[in-house]
């Protein structure tokens, strides 16, 4: 079997009538990028850049980041390396940045809201990205946005650390992308204004499950409700992706469905045009998607989204999926 997808390295990871989906690697370090080249991935489609910043004393410099971000992205030659800026907070906690406890840590003070709070010191992690775009395809992407607020501050902030940058005749990329998590019920009921503001959406499937479903993701009691097949969950999915579309960007998925192989019929079904995972996922997925044809795939999904309950939706995705010996 290992052999069997071994002999897929090289191949594209497309559909039998041709509708080809980006493969990405999802990394916290830049050490990590050897896995995914080692997979055969196109490009890295989440960078965590907080564990640059967890199990240390002091942030990162801007120097260290910048090396951090700059060697990922030449090891990845020109593909794309999509590198989220820091996502704290939440399940995950960093001393020396004094974040108070909180009841509702997942509902709190994290990520993005963070960031924009404390602007010198986000600052930093910003400079360090564009300083590194100008030596390969690196992309930022925004964690956790509700509101276009947020996103337009955080563009902003972009654009004066690119006048900062100019003024100093320091070189990077003038047209980087730009792009946004959807990993929120609100991102996604905004979908359509958000595609109007950025140049890809990737989709947050861990945390979009959590705050669509209201379950906690760490609490094992309430686990039952936190599926990647129900419906609602679906339906965001499906939205996110159309708004991409009718706006002539891209959508992509981040999170563990990305690499769930019974919904990878729907994925493509539905549009979607890169899937980001674990290394060791690649080539699974890719052969999932050389025995798929999207006209099916969209058969399908219209079928998919007649039905009104998780338990339906998984069922059907996992009979199609059967092998047929
Ligand atoms: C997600 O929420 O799906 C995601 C990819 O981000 P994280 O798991 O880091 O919250
Ligand atoms: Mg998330």
């Amino acid at each position: 079997k290992k052999r069997q997808l071994e002999k897929l390295k090289g191949t594209k990871s497309i559909t039998g009538d041709g509708y080809e989906i980006v493969l990405a690697g999802n990394i916290g370090a830049s050490k990590d990028v050897d896995r995914v080249l080692q997979q055969d991935g196109h490009s890295i489609g989440l960078f965590r850049t907080e564990f640059l910043y967890m199990n240390r004393t002091e942030a990162p410099t801007e120097e260290e980041q910048f090396i951090a971000y700059k060697e990922t992205s030449e090891k990845m030659q020109g593909n794309p390396v999509i590198i989220r800026t820091l996502d704290i907070g939440g399940d995950k906690e960093v001393d020396y940045l004094n974040i108070p406890k909180e009841e509702n840590p997942f509902l709190g003070y994290r990520a993005i809201r963070l960031c924009l709070d404390r602007i010198a010191f986000w600052k930093v992690q910003i400079r360090a990205l564009l300083r590194a775009s100008a030596y390969g395809n690196i992309h930022i992407m925004f964690p956790m946005i509700v509101s276009l607020d947020e996103l337009r501050q955080a563009k902003c902030l972009i654009e004066e650390v690119k006048d900062e940058l100019r003024n100093e005749k320091i070189a990077f990329n003038e047209s980087i992308p730009v792009g946004m998590m959807m990993e929120t019920p609100a991102a996604a009921l905004m979908a359509d204004v958000f595609a109007k503001e950025v140049d890809f959406f990737s989709i947050g499937t861990n945390d979009l499950i959590q705050y669509t479903m209201a379950v906690d993701r760490m609490n094992g009691k309430v686990s039952h409700l936190y599926s990647p097949y129900d419906p609602a969950v679906l339906r965001f999915i499906k939205r996110i992706t159309d708004c991409a579309r009718e706006n002539g960007i891209w959508a992509g998925i981040c999170g563990e469905a990305a690499a769930e192989k019974a919904l990878i019929p729907l994925w493509v079904g539905i549009g979607v045009k890169e899937l980001s995972m674990s290394p060791v996922s690649i080539l699974q997925i890719r052969e999932k998607i050389q025995s798929l044809s999207k006209m099916d795939c969209e058969k399908l999904a219209e079928k998919i989204f007649t039905m009104s309950t998780a338990r339906e939706i998984e069922d059907a995705l996992k009979n199609t999926n059967k092998p047929v010996s």
